[in-house]
């Protein structure tokens, strides 16, 4: 059988550290890396093995590959997006989809009429903790949903603080990297949309002036359930952690938020505290083959261009909060 081919645009580290290698584990084969540095996009493709780089986004998106894998800076996503879907290309790009709601909606209605699919890569959804989350939450198992909290702080690593810290027009900062990833999952474990937000944000100096390098916050959900998250580059040795509580049970699940397939989950009921099972496996692997199975008919992406949206919105309007320092409605 012909090997899925694909085109990555960005010479990236989250390519190189998870996403090259997930794609051949899905069977898949790397056609061509784009680079707006002839040199990077020509030492990244003889370090991943991948046949040709190039300079020129067309010459990449009018070259035999069915799929792009958008993994520049977040500020680049839109345009990139709406050039492959215009070149007949089914698209994965990584989050946030981009850095306005107009964008990213332009991005679902042209893959639409192009007639490819669109996914974001939140990677988060394909861990067996949080599948198993959402699976306990939708089985009833801690009755009705009240709270879901997420802590998604760390630090943020020596080689990776770079335009995150520096470049707002990047789309730099803690929230459109890590709260953009909580706002998804809740959506996901709970099965809800968000009505609100209200977010307080923080510089330790790790950024520059006006780019925030923590964030905390509050998201009120469409059904009433309370979403809290805590985000950050600044703090080394804190356990990630995505918490659920109904009115007959809560789920804990213990350092899930990540990359890697580890972490556990337990489940607390009169009956006593019981750990889930779990099948670990790569997430990143998970999201490519549903995405690949979504382009054949067979379903759809983990996380879907309208999801990148919704995630996006929550994640701009917990920035608008901290600015304002107001409660920011998210329209429906
Ligand atoms: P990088 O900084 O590694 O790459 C982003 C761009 O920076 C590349 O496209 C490249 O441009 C340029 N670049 C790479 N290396 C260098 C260098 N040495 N000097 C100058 N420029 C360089 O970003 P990440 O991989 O961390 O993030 C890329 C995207 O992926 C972001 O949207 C981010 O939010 C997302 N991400 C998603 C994750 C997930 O798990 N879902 C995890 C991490 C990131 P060019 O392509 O033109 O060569």
């Amino acid at each position: 059988m012909k090997k899925f081919r694909w085109g990555l645009i960005g010479a990236s580290t989250i390519g190189r550290e998870w996403v090259i290698d997930a794609m051949r584990q899905a069977g898949g084969e790397i056609a061509s890396v784009f680079s707006t540095d002839s040199q990077r996009g020509a030492s990244y493709a003889s370090e991943f093995g991948i046949p040709r780089s190039t300079t020129d986004l067309n010459d990449l998106l009018n070259s035999p590959i069915d799929a792009v894998y958008i993994s520049t800076t977040n500020d680049l996503h839109a345009h990139q997006c709406i050039a492959a879907a215009k070149a007949g290309k089914h698209i994965l790009c990584e989050k946030p989809l981009a850095t306005n709601v107009a964008d990213a909606r332009s991005m679902v209605r042209i893959c639409k009429s192009a007639n490819v699919v669109l996914a974001t890569n939140h990677h988060l959804r394909g861990a067996a903790t949080h599948r198993a989350m959402r699976d306990a939450v939708k089985a009833g198992k801690i009755g009705r949903p009240l709270a879901i909290k997420v802590v998604h702080a760390g630090y943020l690593p020596v080689h990776l603080q770079g335009w995150r810290l520096t470049n707002p027009a990047a789309g730099a900062g803690a929230i459109l990297d890590l709260t953009v990833h909580d706002a998804d999952l809740m959506r996901f474990i709970i099965n809800d949309d968000a009505a609100r937000v209200s977010a307080t944000v923080q510089n330790s100096g790790m950024a520059i002036a006006g780019v925030e390098d923590a964030a905390m916050g509050v998201i009120t959900f469409r059904s009433g359930i309370l979403g809290q998250f805590h985000d950050g580059f600044t703090t080394k040795y804190v356990q990630t952690s995505v918490e659920v509580h109904g009115d007959s049970g809560s789920l804990v699940a213990t350092n899930c938020m990540t990359q890697a397939p580890i972490g556990e989950v337990l489940l607390r009921t009169s009956g006593g505290e019981a750990k889930l099972q779990l099948q670990h496996e790569n997430l990143y692997v998970r999201t490519i083959n549903a995405f690949t199975s979504a382009i054949a008919g067979d379903g759809e992406p983990l996380s879907t261009g309208e999801d990148g949206v919704a995630s996006l919105a929550i994640a701009l309007a917990a920035l608008e909060s901290a600015r304002t320092r107001s409660v920011v409605n998210i329209a429906a």
